[in-house]
């Protein structure tokens, strides 16, 4: 399967850029008491696992169904994934993360957390500890981004609709956009992008509208900026009183969405103290 070794060439492209950027705003995370260290060993540990699948060309962890495009959302339902074969490299994956005492079953379950994953089935999120959540979405995030970059090259010539489909969902994977971010350049400066948190992808969304409930109203929107967090507009919506976090990329296009989000926590703590929220809308939190 070529195209899948080339996703995985890209998503180590996406982790060298991700690694230089967070070297570059280093001074920015400075008081984010060592966040931003274990976001770095995590991406270290990513580009270690697909160098490993790179080097062995493993083939066989994914498969897609044959024939025309035929895909339901979410599109990962549709592919066909050899779980135990992505379970052999958590080990691996750990080596290089500060996650060391992971106490719970995660080690001893990690094929069938895969499994589930790959079956749409979230619910191992309410069995494991945040860090651990953080740990095993680490892991996964190289798979589901290549898998994500492949199935987009092959299906989405000249027809985006069912990636590029307003919804408040990942078209890819099914999960919740996790931050927003604003560009200029003609196909996205109308709109609100949402990115995917779990395998990466992007995709446009109205620019004034609740993710959460569909809030239409701008009066019912409220910006909340920080001069200290320039780049980072918090969206509340006074209706679901939920909010959202969205990434202003319109003055600097270096800038990569997910790790102004890591540095801009402290914002979203404030949030969390200063307004009523129905519930958490930071995993990270
Ligand atoms: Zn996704
Ligand atoms: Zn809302």
């Amino acid at each position: 399967m070529t195209g899948s070794m080339n996703s995985f060439e890209q998503v180590m492209k996406n982790i060298d850029l991700k690694l230089s950027n967070l070297n570059k705003r280093k001074g920015v995370g400075a008081t984010l008491e060592g966040v931003p260290d274990i976001y770095k060993n995590i991406l270290i540990s990513q580009k270690n696992l697909v160098s490993k699948i790179l080097k062995e060309n493993i083939k066989d962890i994914y498969s897609l169904p044959a024939g025309e495009k035929t895909f339901d959302r979410p599109f990962i339902g549709n592919l066909s994934i050899n779980a135990g074969s992505v379970a052999n490299l958590f080990g691996l994956f750990i080596q290089n993360t500060p996650f060391y005492n992971i106490s719970s079953g995660l080690n001893n379950n990690i094929e069938k957390y895969v499994r589930n994953v790959f079956n749409d089935n979230y619910d191992y999120l309410t069995r494991l500890k945040p860090d651990e959540i953080v740990l095993f979405e680490g892991f996964l995030r190289p798979f589901l981004e290549s898998m994500a970059i492949y199935l987009r090259s092959k299906f989405e010539q000249g027809d985006s609709d069912n990636m590029d489909n307003f919804s408040n969902t990942c078209s890819f994977c099914g999960s919740e956009p996790s931050y927003g971010f604003l560009k200029s350049d003609d196909e996205t400066q109308n709109y609100l992008m949402l990115e995917c948190s779990k395998c990466g992808s992007a995709w446009r969304y109205y620019r004034v509208q609740c993710v959460f409930c569909g809030e239409e109203d701008p009066s019912k929107l409220e910006i909340f900026k920080s001069d200290e967090y320039g780049n980072a507009g918090l969206q509340y919506c006074k209706t679901c009183k939920n909010y959202f976090k969205i990434i202003d990329l319109r003055n600097d296009q270096t800038l990569i969405p997910e790790i102004e989000d890591i540095l801009t926590i402290p914002f979203d703590i404030w949030m969390h103290k200063n307004m009523p929220l129905e519930i958490s809308a930071n995993a990270v939190l």
